[in-house]
């Protein structure tokens, strides 16, 4: 079954600006996905319209069987917690402790203490960051922070995880890391799409691969 399907999605943005052209995509439920492409080809685009923070000018984008641009208030608040993003530069709350950025959207969410807890401390161990919830982001190496934020997008179990150049600010070893753990997270069975210009890094992980060029979607 597809968790995401694109179909004939065209993304103009308000100045005019054709960022996605008639782009057809299907990602089944546990595929490990590769998103290609050089800076301003309209990867983000693609991600942004997954999680709903775009919506395509012509087209459907359809995850776990909705139509994104059908959906509103509750129905779309709730995709969206089935959806975990991770971003290149992290995003975290400077002045929370890394628990506190990890449990903050459960919080939110209306999750009893107890739950947060009980799902705290594995995820934090999943991303290596057991010792350091007490931290806060200023305190942590890059590779760190975004181990954090990976922790922050998964602790509430989404079936789809997307990450958008997740290691565009980071060294080889600590790319490497990450890209560990999302394999991981895909292996206990996450849907994960990931967007990278890391041509090496996309060659050392056997995973399918489309690149977008020009607001074009090619098959690899
Ligand atoms: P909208 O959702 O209405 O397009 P945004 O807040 O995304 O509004 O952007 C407002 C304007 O800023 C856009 O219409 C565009 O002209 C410009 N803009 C924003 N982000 C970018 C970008 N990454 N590249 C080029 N122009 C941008
Ligand atoms: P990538 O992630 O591949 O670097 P993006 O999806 O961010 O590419 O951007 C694709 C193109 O759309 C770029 O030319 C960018 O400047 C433009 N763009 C992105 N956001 C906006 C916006 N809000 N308004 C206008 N143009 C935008």
């Amino acid at each position: 079954p597809a968790m995401v399907q694109l179909r004939s999605v065209t993304k103009t943005y308000t100045n005019g600006y054709e960022a996605l052209l008639d782009v057809n995509l299907e990602v089944k439920q546990k595929e490990f996905l590769f998103i290609t492409g050089p800076s301003g080809s309209g990867k983000s685009t693609l991600l942004k319209m997954l999680y709903g923070e775009e919506l395509p000018t012509q087209g459907e984008v359809i995850i776990d069987d909705c139509n994104v641009a059908a959906l509103r208030g509750d129905r779309l608040s709730l995709l969206r917690r089935r959806i975990g993003v991770v971003f290149q530069d992290y995003k975290l709350i400077p002045q929370r402790t890394v628990a506190e950025n990890v449990t903050f959207v459960l919080q939110a969410q209306g999750y009893t203490r107890k739950e947060i807890q009980r799902r705290l401390e594995p995820t934090l161990k999943l991303v290596g960051l057991l010792s350091k919830a007490d931290r806060f982001p200023d305190q942590l190496s890059g590779g760190e922070q975004q181990r954090v934020s990976i922790a922050r997008a998964i602790v509430g179990t989404p079936p789809l995880l997307l990450a958008d150049e997740p290691t565009g600010n980071l060294d080889p070893d600590n790319s490497w890391q990450v890209m560990q753990i999302l394999q991981k997270l895909n292996t206990f069975g996450a849907t994960v799409i990931v967007t990278t210009h890391d041509e090496q890094l996309v060659r050392r992980c056997n995973h399918p691969v489309v690149q977008v060029q020009n607001g074009r979607l090619y098959r690899k």
